[in-house]
């Protein structure tokens, strides 16, 4: 055992610390008080530590030292001075990757939005008359103008919107829906859970992997408030399977008196086939098969910001606009201006594709991810002694729970490190400034070159000699 009191006495005061040159530039950079703070903060630990006692005298000692008590200042005020939320480099090749931010918004949306973050603007400010606006306003024609519904509104994300829709359509009454169709979205989004929240009685009806129109006939009652139709985003059955189409619930539903509402999960607004993808139910189409209301995300294959979009008649817009849950999921404005401006892009298709991130990655061609791919490894040649690199060809996911089927073919950089396992690889790339996440596959690193920028290249290229070479990155 060692004299704890000797070490204590031996602990330099605050004063002292502070006196240290290179505490001096820690002054320079974050300023006195944050200093001052750290250097306390520090001190308390230490002495906390020393009072808990169970470590070596040895260890003791270390951390008594000016020297060392200098170097945790200096780290716990870049730590505080690092934000937790960064960019990252998305090798993956899962596009619209929920853990990763889901949809990277386009130029003109993230300028639009730097523009109006600080400083004041017309979001519930009518310029022309000087009046109160509706928050909406902003978006409401574009939609209606993209998506031919009637009206729209906007909301914080899918799950709320369906939330809302039948809390305002359906509360106390009963909601019918297939089967097949009682998905869980992942994370907690349930639809049974979600119905259940809204008040609303679920009434099941078919099987599993078939369901007819008579099915829905016989469950309409009086106290039915709406047909549900629920799209399957994230999973498909196959083989004996049949569903009743929108037209045909459409078609039912009035001759009830009822409406449709329509859950679209991924909000498609441009023809997928287009960019050689399979047919994905869109917007529009289930606007034009008369869907009174229909629901879908902002940032899945639409490629906008987090939000939940509600599109239909203007009787059951409103009637979902006034119901009180609406103030509590309601979009702020940074949103809102990204959506605005991810939607102009729509009102061109082709520029959409262009310019929508996640367009743009879906409709690589083959040409443009080799050269991608050859640029990287090119980029990574005299790193021979470190790994050995490949290019292969992959598939990349759409990911978000949307096209789960799609094989999307893409060329992956394979990088064999040679003195360090790929585990540590991945750990050190994941924890350098620019954070790079990628895939392992047994013992080669991989980098799906469609997820990342075209800009991104030379950085990625640069971190991984850093961590391969045995910097830190
Ligand atoms: C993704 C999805 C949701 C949830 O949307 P969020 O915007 O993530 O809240 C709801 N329904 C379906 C069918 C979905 O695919």
């Amino acid at each position: 055992m060692f004299d704890k009191a000797e070490l204590f006495r031996h602990l330099p005061s605050v004063d002292l610390v502070l006196r240290e040159p290179a505490v001096g530039g820690l002054i320079a950079i974050y300023g006195r008080g944050m200093t001052v703070a750290a250097v306390r903060s520090v001190l308390d630990k230490t002495r906390r530590v020393l009072a808990n006692g169970g470590i070596s005298e040895g260890c003791a000692k270390g951390l008594v030292s000016i020297d060392g008590i200098v170097d945790r200042v200096g780290m716990l005020l870049r730590q505080q001075n690092s934000p937790n939320l960064k960019r990252i480099i998305n090798g993956t090749g899962v596009i619209i990757h929920t853990n990763l931010g889901r949809s990277p918004l386009s130029a003109g949306a993230a300028k639009a939005v730097a523009d109006i973050a600080c400083g004041y603007m017309n979001l519930e400010y009518n310029l022309e008359q000087g009046t109160r606006g509706w928050r909406h306003d902003a978006v409401r024609e574009l939609l209606c103008s993209i998506t031919g519904a009637e009206d729209g509104l906007v909301v914080n994300n899918n799950a709320a919107a369906v939330l809302l829709t039948l809390s305002a359509l359906a509360k106390g009454r009963e909601v019918i829906i297939s089967r097949g169709q009682l998905v869980e979205i992942g994370g907690s989004f349930r639809v049974p859970e979600v119905m259940e929240q809204g008040g609303a009685a679920l009434v099941e009806v078919g099987t599993t992997n078939k369901t007819r129109i008579d099915d829905y006939e016989r469950a309409i009652g009086e106290n039915t408030a709406l047909l549900l139709k629920v799209h399957t985003s994230n999973y498909k059955i196959c083989g004996f399977t049949g569903d009743v189409s929108l037209a045909e619930l459409v078609a039912l539903a009035a001759k009830h008196n009822l409406p449709v509402v329509e859950d679209l999960g991924s909000g498609v607004l441009i023809d997928l086939e287009k960019i050689g993808l399979v047919h994905e139910p869109t917007v529009q189409q289930s606007i034009s098969a008369g869907a009174d209301v229909v629901t879908f995300s902002g940032d899945k294959l639409l490629g906008g910001p987090q939000a939940g979009i509600i599109v239909g008649k203007r009787e059951y817009i409103e009637r979902i606009a006034k119901h009180p849950l609406a103030r509590a999921v309601r979009v702020d404005k940074l949103t809102l201006t990204a959506l605005e401006h991810t939607l102009r892009e729509y009102l061109d298709p082709e520029r959409a594709i262009e310019r929508v991130p996640v367009l743009n990655m879906l409709s690589q061609s083959a040409e443009q991810l080799r050269k991608r791919a050859e640029r990287l490894s090119e980029m990574l040649s005299g790193l021979e002694r470190y790994c050995r690199v490949s290019i292969e060809k992959g598939y990349s996911q759409a990911g978000g729970g949307s096209l789960p089927l799609e094989q999307i073919g893409t060329m992956l950089v394979c990088i064999a490190p040679l003195e360090i396992s790929v585990n540590a690889l991945d750990q050190r790339l994941r924890q350098s400034e620019r954070p790079v996440v990628g895939r392992i596959s047994q013992d080669h690193y991989i980098i799906d070159v469609r997820t990342v920028f075209d800009d991104q290249v030379g950085l990625l290229a640069e971190r991984m000699k850093d961590v391969l070479s045995g910097g830190k990155g």
